[in-house]
């Protein structure tokens, strides 16, 4: 994943002086064990570095303040040992500006019968500090992550390590600077939007380039380093050469490769990670950019055709969630309404993410109906199949609205001779009437971001973090 910076996560135990320091070093003991097993574990994409116990107001307070101006710390995750009365953490937690994840779990697995006195039960009590330390998040709406259960358990584990996953997300929402590449389509309505308050809301610096700002960058690209990328190219991909020469095929082709190497040196220049394009805006430009984007893709930018600069933020958002994993841009386009095969076909003019490729993809060249240009190369597959969430942000106006379906991507039985683009096939939950009506009802877009990495609860729990609207279609 392109410009991702290390990520840690803080564990803070929650404890008090009440019952004397030869259990506050119990409890250490205990905190080291679980943060030790944790980060031993394969299953945590972020490591997890305990800190002092927090047994004053003044403590929780200063680690809290702590956490806020480190930029390489993406949240915090507690454990109340014994009870730790919750008027100690209300200022810390109100200050706290990262996502937090209450670990609802006993160093005990089980109530030792034979033993067990009044000592033992006031070190382990667990469930008395967790409901204390629960009700004053409740009260502070903190949205926070309550996780349950027996901190060995491998489901406990996965649960924690997937909303690492949406913490640095959030924390990476802050980062996302989309060059637009030209303005939106002209006349289409939910690709538009309110830049400002998605800046306020999400973090997402949203900035407008004219093509000739790109061009300039393309015009500079050296035939050298074109010769290297194409050389890459075909490590990883077939080449199609279909009815062109292949000379006229190569030429095509080595546009796109100046087009890869101009965008990443632009959007790289200006630190930005997501951007989009317009075909209605190429002026400078020999063909509409297609196997350029699907690369860049790859790389871990998010895009979105048609200056949608709502859906390119989304894309790189999830694909940090997602660690770059089956996870891309996509359009609905096509239904299959035969009865009890009902699906929808998910395309773009060119620009599908090979992350969802199941097969190696293709270079072909095919011309574009649209845009007036040359023809463009593009990697052509077909899409994996898997459970996941298709995701799409509207502007309401009011208020940003997100959509959630789930769905359940398959293979395509059927060849598709004349089709020059990428395809991803899926059928929507719950099941295709009643999910494409909620989504349209909803007023959900036709672009969309698709994960087969990433759950329904994820995407909400990332929702909750940036008081955005939600609807589940399940
Ligand atoms: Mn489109």
């Amino acid at each position: 994943m392109n410009t991702i910076m290390e990520r840690e996560f803080w564990f803070i135990v929650g404890a008090q002086h009440l019952y004397g320091e030869e259990a506050l070093q119990e409890v250490k003991a205990h905190a080291q064990k679980i943060a030790d097993t944790l980060n031993e574990s394969d299953v945590l994409p972020y490591p997890v570095k305990l800190q002092e116990l927090a047994v004053t107001a003044d403590k929780i307070t200063s680690l809290m303040k702590e956490v806020n101006y480190r930029d390489e710390v993406a949240g915090v995750i507690t454990w109340m040992h014994t009870f730790s009365p919750a008027k100690m953490w209300i200022r810390g937690t109100k200050l706290l500006q990262k996502p937090l994840l209450h670990l609802a779990t006993q160093f005990n697995e089980s109530i030792p019968w034979d033993t067990i006195d009044m000592d033992f039960m006031n070190l382990n009590q667990s469930a008395h500090g967790d409901r204390e330390y629960g009700f004053i998040n409740a009260r502070l709406n903190k949205q926070n992550k309550v996780v349950v259960g027996y901190w060995e358990r491998p489901e406990v584990k996965q649960e924690i390590a997937d909303w690492m996953d949406v913490a640095v997300a959030y924390n990476e929402s802050f980062q996302i600077k989309v060059a637009r590449f030209g303005d939106n389509m002209r006349n289409v309505a939910v690709t538009d939007g309110d830049k400002i308050e998605a800046q306020i809301q999400f973090g997402w610096t949203v900035d407008y380039f004219g093509i000739g700002d790109l061009v300039q960058y393309v015009n500079a690209v050296t035939e050298e380093e074109i010769d290297a990328l194409f050389e890459t190219y075909e490590t990883l991909y077939d080449f199609d050469y279909g009815n062109y020469g292949k000379k006229d095929w190569e030429a095509s082709v080595r546009v796109q490769a100046s087009y890869e190497i101009a965008i990443k040196r632009f959007l790289d220049d200006g630190g930005y990670t997501a951007f989009t394009s317009n075909f209605e805006d190429l002026y400078g430009m020999k063909q509409l950019p297609g196997l350029a984007v699907q690369r860049l893709m790859a790389q871990g930018y998010g895009f979105a055709g048609e200056g949608d600069w709502k859906t390119a933020a989304l894309d790189r958002l999830l694909k940090v969630m997602s660690h770059n994993t089956s996870t891309g841009f996509m359009e609905d386009y096509t239904y299959e309404l035969a009865q009890g095969k009902e699906a929808i076909l998910q395309s773009h003019m060119l620009e599908v993410d090979p992350t969802l490729a199941v097969n190696k993809p293709k270079i072909i060249v095919s011309p574009l109906g649209i845009g007036d240009r040359e023809d463009p190369a593009r990697l052509v597959f077909d899409g994996k199949a898997g459970d996941g969430v298709v995701v799409s942000m509207a502007d309401f106006g009011t208020h940003f609205k997100l959509l959630i379906n789930e769905v359940s991507a398959f293979g395509p039985t059927e060849e598709a001779p004349n089709l020059p683009v990428a395809r991803v096939l899926w059928k929507v939950l719950p099941n295709f009437h009643d999910g494409v009506k909620a989504w349209i009802e909803n007023g959900g877009g036709h672009h969309t971001v698709v994960s087969l990495n990433l759950s329904t609860d994820q995407i909400i729990a990332y929702a909750k973090l940036v008081d955005l609207d939600y609807v589940v279609i399940k």
